[in-house]
């Protein structure tokens, strides 16, 4: 097959690799025209690696704008040439897949609502068979870190050599000041998980808007991510889609520069010294706090020994609610934020729970 004997222009590779790596385009193909345009501005910034566009648009309703299809491929084919910036596309289907790529896109993208969907990645994944087509994996819609790993997973099995990851964020329910919120813990699982694969900020589906954008893309800096890509137009407002968060290339390039870049490692003796050391006494303090803890935990199977030969229930709400407003008290004269006390004393709790649980199971098997 066509795509099975495909094999990438090294440049493009050279260009996959470069750190940070940079993409950025418009949401949506809309003319030839608003491609060359931003094409041409985002190459001139000398920053951007790469030129993203949708094609194909998932909407979450029928009759809105569903992106101008096959016809745009053309378009972006030109910009590239014209602007020199490889490319970058959505797919969602084998048909995608194989349009794109005879069309000399360069690299894929899965979107978040694919993703979410085990018979298109499967189906994404089958016809990119042992290929070195580059492709980058958005989170899915939901919450699940499982689904994310799922689909990379297919790739892999497959044998696509050059994946990588990006963080749009997760749709949650109720108020948000994102539109996305980006749950940082998950990602942040992802990189533990594939420490050498590729991973790439979307602040503009985290935010939705332009003025949180430099926030959440200083921030997934801080964390080691790889790169960014931000969604840009040459008229924002009247883009046909995601219009709120969309910036102007010459806005990306203002924000680029004022990016605090941070790489993970460094190689100056005195700062690794430096390093080793607060390490090396960190190490300490958790290991102490592991000691502490199980401590702890013995003194709950104490006290679960004592209800369970009284009649006394585990939970004690009123006991439980003083200590937490005491800790969370303590806690800010200490400097620590009352999330983070909640957060750890209710997994202290429901580990001493569960804990005073097995106390009393045990003693109805023993009754038995
Ligand atoms: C997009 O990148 O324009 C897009 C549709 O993103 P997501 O899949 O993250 O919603
Ligand atoms: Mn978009």
């Amino acid at each position: 097959m066509e795509i099975m004997n495909r094999m990438t222009n090294p440049s493009i590779i050279k260009t996959w690799q470069q750190r940070p790596l940079i993409i950025s385009g418009p949401c949506s193909a809309e003319s030839e025209q608003q491609l060359v345009e931003t094409a041409m501005a985002l190459a001139s910034t000398g920053k951007v690696a790469m030129l993203r566009a949708g094609i194909w648009k998932p909407r979450t309703k029928p009759g809105l704008f569903e992106g101008m299809g096959s016809i745009a491929l053309q378009w972006l084919k030109l910009a590239s040439s014209l602007s020199g910036l490889p490319t970058c596309v959505e797919v969602a289907n084998a048909k995608h897949v194989e349009e794109a790529l005879h069309m000399g896109v360069d690299v894929l993208w899965i979107g978040a609502r694919t993703t979410v969907n085990p018979f298109s990645v499967q189906e994404i994944a089958d016809v990119l068979r042992n290929t070195d087509v580059p492709i980058l994996v958005k989170n899915p819609v939901n919450p699940d870190i499982e689904l994310w790993a799922g689909a990379i997973e297919r790739l892999q099995a497959v044998h696509v050599k050059n994946i990588g990851m990006i963080h749009r964020g997760f749709s949650t329910y109720g108020d948000s000041n994102y539109r996305n919120a980006p749950l940082w813990h998950i990602p942040i699982e992802m990189k533990r998980r594939y420490p050498e694969m590729l991973l790439i900020c979307d602040p503009s589906h985290i935010c939705g808007n332009r003025h949180m954008l430099h926030q959440v893309a200083q921030r997934s800096i801080d964390l080691g991510y790889h790169g960014l890509m931000v969604e840009s137009h040459p008229n924002p407002d009247k883009a046909l889609s995601d219009a709120k968060q969309q910036i102007l290339p010459g806005d990306l390039m203002v924000m680029l520069n004022n990016l605090v870049w941070r790489s993970e490692q460094s190689s100056e003796q005195e700062f690794v010294d430096a390093l080793t050391k607060l390490r090396a006494r960190i190490d300490n303090l958790d290991e102490e706090l592991l000691g502490l803890i199980a401590e702890r935990m013995k003194l709950a199977e104490k006290i679960g020994e004592y209800k369970r030969d009284n009649n006394i229930t585990i939970l004690q709400t009123q006991r439980w609610n003083e200590i937490l407003e005491k800790s969370i008290q303590k806690g800010i004269k200490l400097g620590l934020s009352p999330a983070f006390i909640a957060r750890y004393f209710d997994a202290v709790h429901l580990e001493s729970i569960s804990r005073q649980n097995s106390v009393m199971y045990a003693k109805k098997e023993e009754t038995k």
